[in-house]
């Protein structure tokens, strides 16, 4: 080695100096003549390989190279021996100087063109061949795990183009991976999650995030939607700036089924507790309340807010009938023993403002999965008569009694769970807003059985040509509302009432002599046409004004340019205010008849809006109206004071009679009512007992105690309560004597076919014991025969109300039957 060094050392000169960097230059070097001999070699062979470089020049390349690399990199030569340059990479040399190898060939050409030799240099890339390999097998590592993944994955570059997609994420979304590589996430994602898709994957992008998840929505190739929860993380490059997004994409479809099942079942446990008639009470382990349902939250007097958290015998308490002693609660042994108790007999609830309610009761304890023994559930009813009547009350007043078909009330609640459930499902419910044409002229050609004949016929047609699920509902006199609870669209929705048309014109119920009965149907539906149940019903009924319009028989579709011409609502709320201003509006009276006497003791203002004498619309279509558009207000103070002024003229004249005033709920409701109604009274010079105001259960029910304080100062003033249209609204009888009413007037649904129904009877019958038993009076209101007056006479109404005894008319035309007092 010495030696050899000092052999190779530079001189002066360039001579040595070109020796030195050729044979010290990390590289092997040689030149090869045209007869394939060694001319040169350079000394990094002796370092690198350990061959002398003197025993290889001027022998044959085949002499000198073993045969493993002459094989591999022998064609390189022949080429540039040909005159080709030529490049090799890979292995060369056996045994232990085995090395990765770049080399290239490059052919001499002499002066003719000729090749006369070949200059080699080879360098050693080894170290970055390994780092390469090692390289690529983690690629491919990574490219198995990517590909192989049980979880969809993709990567994704900045403009949300997918760069990669494995199989996992194919199949979860039905495409090939080619077609999905064509496809943007935006395509495939459910478009209301598009937007908080996109806001997170921009600031993923702008880089204000590294990562995010996200539910989600992708729509599967054949159409079906697959639920993901999707993992994204950002990858930078070298520079930081962000390159591309690693998403991973795990199908959670099964887990949102679950969650769907778990959810349906639990509101269908919440419905079911609050549409029961019991009352119900869940406590912890330590008796502390859980939950109330409505129910329990009347008769205990306890809302579900307040309770919960209180020890149960804060809120339930109970004593023996008899003794007046405490009872125990069988709550406690439910959970002590672990099993069902139950309480019959004497146990009488004490309401939070001290009223009594004679109930039964029954406990039990709530388990968790595992069987233990987490709660109890307390179930209790009202035993008093009047339970069994309510339950019998809420049947009637949500049927119409000619048809048997539920009324404007029920189909107004299974419209909104229709809707609510359809949301869920993203289904498609429709509303059939159906008016038989020219009813009127049947009612007064053929009389009024046959006009109820006809409805009865058509009642039975629709329910016989749709399913159980289907609600069909009679809303007005000659209105049937048809709720579909499911439809395939418009098609389906006119497939099915062409099918009812065709139906009806085939029945023998469709003519009447000469006079053939036909039916307008207006549609809309749900979610293309409305959201919510009011809109629909107003759409629907829109449409159905429209083929009235366009020559009545037959069905349209609601179309939103329908509702853009001046709705009535809109025009009756224009001109109202005009006809207040006007003095259009006025003021009739209705008299009151003592039921054993006879003589007229009161009257019911009714307002009445004349244009020219005559009446433009009704106070049906025009105070809902006013109550919506908070006209309400001002127009019932105006009621109020001419009412008052009305009723003080007949008291000054010698004719004093208790004037009833209707009161809407929005009225009563607004601050200033109690003051406005001390003003009228005062301005009249009027004593306050000749005034009673109407109010309805409604308007009681849903302002709890805050309406108990205001009806209480009410009558403190000396004005009189009534309770409108009874047994119509939310029937919660022993409810009722929390409240200072004076007297129930009974709807005239119940008098209509008092003299007729026997069931009926026996309801309206009760209802007066049980005004009895509260110390109300009883006022029957809408009595138009004899018979009717006659039977409720009997069963001990104290005044009568109806066209028997004379419609609302002008005060002065009153004024004249009214005997001097
Ligand atoms: P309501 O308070 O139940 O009034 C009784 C309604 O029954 C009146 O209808 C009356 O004309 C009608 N009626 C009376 N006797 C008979 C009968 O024998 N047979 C039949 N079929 N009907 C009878 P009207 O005047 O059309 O009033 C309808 C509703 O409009 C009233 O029902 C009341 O809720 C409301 N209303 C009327 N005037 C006012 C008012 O000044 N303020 C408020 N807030 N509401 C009013
Ligand atoms: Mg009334
Ligand atoms: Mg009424």
């Amino acid at each position: 080695m010495q030696q050899t060094d000092r052999e190779y050392l530079p001189g002066d000169g360039e001579a040595p100096w070109a020796t030195h960097v050729l044979n010290g230059a990390p590289a092997l070097i040689t030149y090869i003549d045209r007869h394939r001999r060694f001319r040169f070699v350079n000394g990094t062979h002796l370092r690198w390989l350990g061959v002398d470089p003197a025993q290889m020049v001027d022998r044959l390349v085949d002499e000198v190279v073993d045969d493993w690399s002459l094989q591999r990199a022998g064609s390189c030569l022949e080429q540039a021996l040909a005159g080709e340059p030529a490049v090799y990479e890979g292995e060369l040399f056996g045994g232990s100087a085995r090395c990765y190898m770049h080399g290239n060939f490059q052919p001499d050409f002499d002066a003719d063109g000729q090749v006369r030799g070949v200059f080699t240099v080879f360098i050693d890339i080894t170290e970055r061949h390994v780092l390469e390999t090692q390289l690529r097998e983690s690629e491919q590592r990574f490219y198995g795990a990517f590909q192989h993944a049980a979880i969809g994955m993709a990567l994704v570059a900045p403009d949300s183009r997918m760069l990669r997609v494995n199989g996992a994420l194919c199949q979860m979304l039905g495409y090939s991976e080619e077609e999905l590589l064509s496809k943007s996430f935006v395509e495939l994602t459910h478009e209301d999650d598009l937007a908080a898709s996109h806001q997170l994957s921009s600031e993923l992008a702008a880089g204000g995030r590294e990562t995010y998840q996200l539910e989600k929505r992708y729509i599967h190739r054949d159409g079906h939607i697959v639920h993901v929860l999707l993992s994204v993380s950002l990858v930078r490059g070298a520079d930081g700036r962000p390159q591309h997004a690693v998403a991973q994409i795990q199908d959670i479809s099964q887990r949102k089924a679950y969650e769907e099942a778990l959810f349906r079942e639990r509101e269908l446990a919440e419905v079911t507790l609050r549409s029961i008639g019991d009352a119900v009470i869940t406590t912890d382990m330590q008796h502390r309340v859980t939950s109330l349902n409505p129910i329990a939250e009347a008769m205990t007097g306890w809302s579900h807010g307040e309770a919960v958290g209180k020890p149960m015998s804060e809120v339930f308490k109970l004593i023996d009938s008899r003794t007046r002693d405490p009872l125990h609660n069988p709550l406690l042994d439910a959970i002590a023993r672990d099993a069902i108790v139950e309480l019959k007999g004497d146990a009488v609830l004490l309401h939070r403002n001290g009223f009594e309610t004679p109930i039964e009761d029954s406990a039990a304890s709530i388990h968790d999965h595992a069987g233990s023994v987490i709660g109890g559930v307390l179930v209790f009813h009202d035993v008093s008569e009047t339970r069994a009547l309510a339950l019998k009350m809420a049947h009637l007043a949500q049927h119409d009694t000619l048809t048997g078909l539920p009324n404007r009330s029920l189909l107004q609640s299974r419209l909104e769970q229709v809707l609510a459930a359809a949301q869920r499902r993203q289904d498609q419910a429709a509303l059939l807003h159906i008016d038989i044409d020219h009813f009127k002229q049947i009612n007064d050609t053929f009389g009024h059985a046959a006009g109820d004949d006809v409805l009865r016929a058509l009642a039975a047609h629709l329910r016989s040509h749709l399913r159980n699920e289907d609600t069909v509902s009679r809303v007005g006199g000659d209105e049937f509302v048809v709720l579909l609870s499911h439809v395939d669209g418009r098609i389906g929705a006119s497939q099915l009432c062409e099918k009812l048309i065709r139906g009806w014109q085939a029945s023998n119920a469709s003519r009447m002599g000469e006079l053939s009965i036909d039916f307008s149907v207006g549609i809309s539906v749900y979610p293309d046409d409305a959201h919510d149940a009011e809109t629909m019903l107003r759409n629907a009924d829109v449409a159905m004004y429209e083929v009235k319009m366009q020559g009545r028989s037959g069905y349209r579709f609601f179309v939103p340019s329908m509702s853009e011409r001046p709705a009535a609502r809109l025009r009756i709320e224009q001109e109202l205010r005009k006809a207040l201003r006007r003095g259009e509006l006025v003021l009739h009276y209705q008299p009151k008849v003592e039921a054993v006497s006879g003589v007229i003791v009161g009257a019911e203002a009714l307002l009445r809006w004349l244009v020219d004498g005559r009446e433009v619309y009704a106070p049906d279509e025009f105070i809902p109206v006013a109550e919506e558009s908070g006209l309400i207000v001002s127009l019932g103070d105006w009621v109020l004071r001419e009412a008052c002024r009305q009723a003080g003229e007949w008291y000054r004249a010698g004719r004093p009679i208790v004037v009833a005033v209707n009161v809407s709920a929005p009225q009563f409701q607004h601050a200033g009512f109690h003051d406005a109604l001390q003003a009228a009274l005062q301005e009249a010079q009027l004593p306050p007992a000749l005034i009673e105001l109407e109010l309805t259960e409604r308007m009681v029910m849903s302002a709890g105690d805050q309406s108990r304080v205001l009806m209480q100062r009410i009558k403190d003033l000396g004005v009189s309560l009534a309770l409108d249209d009874f047994g119509t609204g939310y029937c919660s009888l022993s409810y009722l004597k929390y409240f200072p009413i004076d007297a129930l007037k009974i709807d005239r649904t119940f008098v209509r076919d008092i003299a007729s129904d026997p069931d009926n009877a026996a309801i309206t019958d009760a209802i007066i014991a049980m005004a009895h038993g509260l110390d109300m009076t009883v006022v029957a209101e809408g009595v138009e025969t004899p018979e009717q007056a006659g039977h409720l006479r009997r069963a001990g109404v104290s005044l009568l109300q109806g066209f028997l005894f004379g419609t609302a008319q002008p005060a002065d035309e009153l004024f004249r039957q009214l005997a001097p007092r």
